[in-house]
């Protein structure tokens, strides 16, 4: 009697224990369900009508890596964005040198550095990850592939960024601390950087990814940034997530971010806090240089759980599904 009076009181304080600490646990860790599926993030304000292309076939059921080809290719194409596409600024010799990449979710990829007289360098790396064996191809090889291709060969340099070209040639100082935030580091208050970095998660759940921009304005001819690198700028694996980056792309280069940033997310990290880490390892080894310097990281994970971090403040990126069409979000940031 007396033992199993005892039984009885253990099993409702055994009872009672399961369930407080199941609703603590309900508490700290289920708060919000995940984004609907489909999903496409990108980086910056002009992230926002790149998503609404890409959400054109996100929403139609079409595939992810349609979806940020078309996306990005908005501001590629778009007259007043100096700093991706087509009227990018040139180097510091006057050239247009563009870098994009993608990726999809088996793992294929393809790239184009240094490219130049070819508007849309996004289409063009598409077609080395589907048309030939290789991953990169650069400079003129990567321009001619693109005629051969059918790729209209035209004339980048606009008016507009020729003007700041001239303006900056007066002093021709290069140096590469770049914080879009902070305006005065460009010619006529006028970005002299910035990269579309894009992540999609279709219907059916794949994930793919879009990198492109026209890189540092004034850099040295032939300088190739993070964005072209895959592992670097982007990096998608369709069991993971994916990241992509912004910002002084020699530190991405020197760290991998984005792959950094998928591996992090492999090991439990969610996605802002993956971001977070990336941009405390580019701290961590270089204190002086990333007090003064731009990067942000942004990634997804495969549940459409989406985050972004950066060095400085004012980074931002863009989110569109069947919830929002277009959110801007702040990301956070270190300093
Ligand atoms: N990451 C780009 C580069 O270094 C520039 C940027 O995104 O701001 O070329």
């Amino acid at each position: 009697m007396y033992n199993r009076r005892k039984f009885i009181k253990i099993s409702a304080a055994g009872a009672s224990l399961a369930a407080l600490s199941s609703s603590a646990f309900a508490r700290s860790t289920i708060l919000k369900p995940p984004p609907a599926l489909p999903i496409v993030i990108s980086t910056w304000d002009f992230g926002i009508v790149a998503n609404k292309e890409a959400w054109k076939t996100l929403s139609s059921g079409g595939r992810a890596l349609d979806a940020v080809e078309a996306g990005v290719k908005i501001p590629e194409a778009d007259m007043n964005n100096h700093t991706v596409g087509r009227a990018g600024y040139p180097d510091r010799d006057g050239h247009v040198t563009l870098d994009a990449c993608i990726m999809d979710e088996f793992g294929n990829c393809g790239s184009v550095a240094a490219i130049e007289n070819i508007a849309h360098p996004i289409s063009v790396a598409r077609l080395v990850m589907e048309k030939t064996p290789h991953v990169m191809l650069v400079g003129d090889g990567a321009t001619q592939f693109a005629v051969e291709q059918g790729f209209k060969r035209e004339k980048l340099l606009t008016p507009e960024s020729e003007k700041a070209w001239k303006e900056w040639l007066k002093t021709a100082k290069y140096s590469p601390v770049i914080n879009i935030e902070n305006k005065q580091h460009a010619p006529g208050n006028q970005y002299n950087h910035d990269t579309i970095g894009m992540l999609a998660i279709d219907a059916k759940g794949n994930i793919s990814g879009a990198c492109t921009t026209s890189g540092m304005a004034f850099k040295l001819h032939g300088r190739v940034g993070d964005s072209p690198i895959i592992g670097a700028g982007l990096y998608v694996d369709n069991e993971v997530g994916g990241a992509t980056s912004t910002g002084v792309g020699e530190e991405v280069i020197r760290n991998v971010g984005s792959f950094l940033v998928v591996e992090l997310m492999r090991q439990g990290h969610s996605p802002e806090d993956a971001c977070k880490e990336a941009v405390k390892r580019i701290i961590k080894k270089k204190p002086q240089t990333a007090k003064d310097i731009q990067v942000g990281f942004l990634a997804i994970n495969k549940k459409g759980e989406y985050g972004a971090y950066a060095i400085q403040p004012g980074f931002s990126f863009a989110v569109c599904n069947a919830e929002k069409q277009d959110l801007l979000i702040p990301g956070k940031s270190i300093y």
